[in-house]
């Protein structure tokens, strides 16, 4: 059968552990089979962004600004352990914090749902998405351990006028201090693509932060989401019928727990990365969860929201067998590449993204689940829990019937 053609190459980022090892088997056998894909590749594996100092990182952001479209494996933030276990030349930073300082914008999580798996909280009957503001905050932040007694001081020196002076704390014994920032363009354009994506799905938008207790700081994201909400968007949730919802952080995880879901709940950089978790396990697997960084300047980054699943890659290396679950990956492959096709306006692509997806689900619904579904699944004599390699042999036999 001929292969469909993807126009435009899709920036591809290889990752780490035993997601690499899924990474190249949804390439392998869900992928290059069916389709003609041409990709820039970007190996951060990270020996690999050792060698280049990390350029590889900054490299690959620079291609999805060139491309629109990068899809990106899950990738090791090395800290002490990691600088040894690889011998690295220092704790490289995050590289999704790298991609986001560079792209800016919102990540938007959403559950998968399979009607197999019931939300563990009993009330939620629509998904709950996740808007996480993709910038700043303790991301990009700058830490000193303070070894002895001194003064910390908040110091801000305009490029005109007088340095402003606060200070933090007068220390008499060791401690640790953290500085961070977010800028008001950053901010507004977060609360610009919230608010776009919930008009887009006509779902309510909640947004909360602690602004009782940092008044300036989640004060400043209070005020950007009113004023934008006043200026430009309450006509548009009005004649949809949503509507815009601020309230505390602890309020709204309150909220939530008794919520039917079906809302976009958009939260600060930190109780986004936080939340999305909770969500995602709540909904079955930190691997039922898709993953899209949405920039304001229209690049498009899809990725699977959990890590690079550790301890399965080390039972991996030493020969045992693994049932690490794919489908965040493989949802990361068919969110790239159906916006993909909707850019070169391709309907073939597109049509073979929601293929891929359909497979996927219905591999899971027919009960071939890898463990950590088997767990949470309804009960069934036909659950069968099948290795990390079995499970995407048995969605691509689903895509097979889907695409003949
Ligand atoms: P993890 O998400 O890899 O694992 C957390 C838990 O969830 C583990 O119990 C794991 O077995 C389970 N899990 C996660 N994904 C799974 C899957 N697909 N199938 C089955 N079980 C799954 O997070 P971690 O163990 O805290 O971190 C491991 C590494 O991943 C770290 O080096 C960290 O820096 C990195 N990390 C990367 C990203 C990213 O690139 N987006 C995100 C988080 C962590």
């Amino acid at each position: 059968k001929s292969k469909i053609r993807v126009h435009t190459p899709i920036v591809e980022m290889d990752g780490d552990e035993m997601t690499r090892v899924m990474w190249h088997m949804v390439k392998e056998k869900l992928l290059l089979p069916y389709l003609d894909i041409p990709v820039a590749y970007y190996d951060l594996h990270v020996s690999h962004r050792d060698k280049t100092d990390d350029q590889v990182t900054v490299d690959a952001s620079k291609a999805i600004m060139k491309y629109g479209v990068g899809v990106k494996c899950a990738t090791i933030t090395p800290n002490e352990d990691r600088v040894r276990e690889y011998g690295l030349k220092k704790a490289w930073k995050s590289p999704n914090a790298t991609i986001r300082a560079l792209l800016d914008g919102t990540v938007f999580r959403k559950p998968i749902p399979v009607r197999n798996i019931r939300p563990a909280v009993s009330s939620w009957k629509k998904p709950i998405i996740i808007g996480r503001h993709a910038y700043g905050d303790v991301y990009n932040n700058i830490e000193i351990r303070v070894d002895g007694p001194g003064m910390a001081e908040l110091v801000f020196t305009p490029l005109m006028g007088e340095p402003i002076r606060q200070t933090i704390h007068f220390f008499k014994n060791p401690g640790i201090l953290q500085g961070i920032h977010n800028t008001d363009e950053s901010i507004v354009s977060f609360a610009r693509s919230c608010f776009a994506f919930a008009l887009d799905q006509k779902i309510d938008l909640w947004f909360s932060t602690k602004d009782t207790i940092s008044k300036i700081y989640d004060g400043r994201f209070r005020e950007v989401f009113a004023q934008e909400y006043e200026t430009s968007w309450r006509e548009a949730f009005q004649n949809a019928g949503i509507e815009y919802f601020f309230t505390l952080i602890d309020d709204a995880v309150a909220r939530i727990m008794k919520s039917e879901g079906g809302i976009l709940w958009a939260l600060k950089n930190y109780d986004g990365d936080v939340m999305s978790d909770m969500i995602a396990s709540a909904n079955g697997s930190l691997a039922m969860m898709t993953s899209v960084l949405v920039s304001p300047s229209g690049y498009f980054e899809y990725e699977a929201a959990h890590g690079t699943v550790q301890k399965h890659y080390y039972k991996h290396l030493k020969g045992e067998e693994t049932s690490s679950n794919s489908t965040a990956l493989i949802f990361a492959w068919s969110g790239g590449l159906r916006k993909r096709g909707e850019l070169d306006a391709t309907p073939d692509v597109v049509f073979f993204a929601d293929q891929l997806e359909a497979a996927t689900l219905e591999t899971i619904e027919s009960g071939i689940m890898t463990g950590d579904l088997l767990l949470v699944a309804d009960p069934n004599p036909d659950n069968r829990k099948v290795n990390t390699e079995s499970f995407i042999e048995a969605i691509a036999l689903n895509l097979d019937r889907k695409l003949i």
